[in-house]
């Protein structure tokens, strides 16, 4: 006899081969039976059962439908079903956060004994996170240079168990190469996950290039224009409901309806923003490369860039939107001073460490999103006090150019 199927959630009725730009602004769930067109926001706490047995089943797991919003939730569910469909995996589980992504992402694969592999460029938080928080529960990382592959190889021990990258990286954008991580990660039995924060999949794909996981801060491009917190993990539907949904239930890092519902919108315009924001970051690098005042420019779009190919090659042609350069300047006060006078005399960029918004964002890394490590970890790492990062959004980049002039031209050391 065969076994009943399981009754599970309705999908979108759209033919099976639409392409990604349709899929971003339709992937979710069928409307409710109102009929409404843009996405509904469940704020709902719990979901009403037709019966006993009806809830029984759905608390055991047997048919799948809406029970509690700490692990499901129709809004949060559309949100996930559009990010899977943008990465090009089977599942997501949204989270609230990016930081929560790897608290569960970790507490999920990982136990007391095992060992991480990860770049040593990474969000700062994440460093903390791996270093100081897991590492007291017993799970060891390693931090290797990001682009250094042989780096990462050389530090697999038998009891890897994750990789975890990041790429192009904050404020330096450094590349790593996904594809060649991903072969170190599966030869050795270990799984690959990659913060796509920085491309977002509109430039990116890591699962393409062999990543398991693809971790998100839903906060930056995903939103794209500054309001919520929001997280997320796409990867197979094995590893998501297997191991993922199962944590999340018992504990609890889940995004609430409303962010979801902000993030699922944000995903509509996603692709022209990041194309539009990108094709302006790339205009206002080369014009900083020619001003006198500057020393040097990191942004994978430009020739200069050490890895100008791979990261074309990887992030389908775009150098993304964050832009980091170094004002000219004899040593840390001067550069300080200068990067300081550059940042305080634009009158349209926002002074905030924060990116992926619409409006342009300028920042003093050493000071603010790298000011809690050492001077010398930040040498090490090349964030001089010289450095200005701007994360570019959709303000006219004439206007931008000039509110950055206004400082350059203006530097008297
Ligand atoms: C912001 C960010 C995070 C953390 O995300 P939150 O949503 O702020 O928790 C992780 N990685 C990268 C690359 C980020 O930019």
């Amino acid at each position: 006899m065969a076994e009943p199927t399981k009754k599970t959630l309705p999908r979108v009725d759209l033919p099976a081969d639409v392409r990604l730009d349709t899929l971003a602004v339709r992937e979710g769930l069928p409307p409710s039976p109102w009929g409404e067109n843009s996405e509904a926001l469940f704020l709902t706490s719990s979901f009403v059962h037709p019966d006993a047995a009806t809830a029984a089943a759905r608390f055991a797991n047997e048919e799948e439908a809406f029970v509690y919003s700490r692990f499901s939730n129709p809004t949060v569910t559309m949100m996930e079903r559009r990010l899977a469909a943008l990465e090009g995996t089977e599942a997501c589980i949204g989270t609230s956060s990016g930081m929560s992504a790897i608290l569960l992402l970790v507490m999920a694969l990982l136990k007391a004994g095992d060992h991480v592999i990860c770049s040593q460029s990474v969000f700062g938080s994440t460093i903390k996170l791996l270093q100081g928080e897991f590492g007291k529960f017993g799970v060891q990382t390693t931090f290797v240079p990001q682009s250094d592959v042989g780096a990462w190889a050389a530090a697999v021990q038998p009891n890897t168990k994750l990789l975890f990258a990041e790429s192009p990286t904050n404020p330096l954008t450094e590349v790593c190469d996904i594809r060649a991580l991903a072969e170190i990660a599966h030869a050795n039995g270990a799984l690959l996950a990659v913060d796509n924060c920085f491309c977002s999949p509109a430039l990116q794909k890591p699962a393409a290039l062999g990543a398991d996981i693809i971790m998100h801060s839903g906060t930056k491009y995903l939103d794209g224009q500054g309001r919520v917190i929001a997280g997320a993990l796409c990867a197979s539907a094995a590893i998501v409901n297997e191991k993922f949904v199962p944590v999340m239930r018992s504990a609890g890092m889940s995004l609430s309806p409303f962010n979801a519902w902000v993030v699922l919108k944000g995903m509509e315009t996603l692709s022209i923003r990041m194309q539009a924001q990108s094709a302006r970051a790339l205009q206002l690098a080369e014009w900083l490369e020619a001003q006198p005042q500057v020393a040097r420019v990191y942004y994978p779009g430009l020739k200069s860039h050490p890895q100008h190919e791979l990261a074309m090659a990887q992030q389908g042609g775009s150098g993304g939107a964050v832009v980091s350069f170094i004002v000219k300047g004899e040593g840390a006060e001067a550069g300080r001073k200068n990067a300081f006078h550059v940042i305080d005399s634009t009158r349209i960029c926002s002074i905030t460490a924060n990116l992926g918004d619409t409006k342009t964002t300028i920042t003093h890394p050493a000071s603010t999103s790298h000011g809690r490590v050492t001077e010398n970890q930040r040498l090490a790492a090349g964030i001089t006090q010289g450095m200005i990062r701007v994360a570019v959004g959709l303000d006219d980049i004439a206007d931008i150019q000039a509110d950055l002039a206004r400082g350059l031209s203006t530097l008297t050391a």
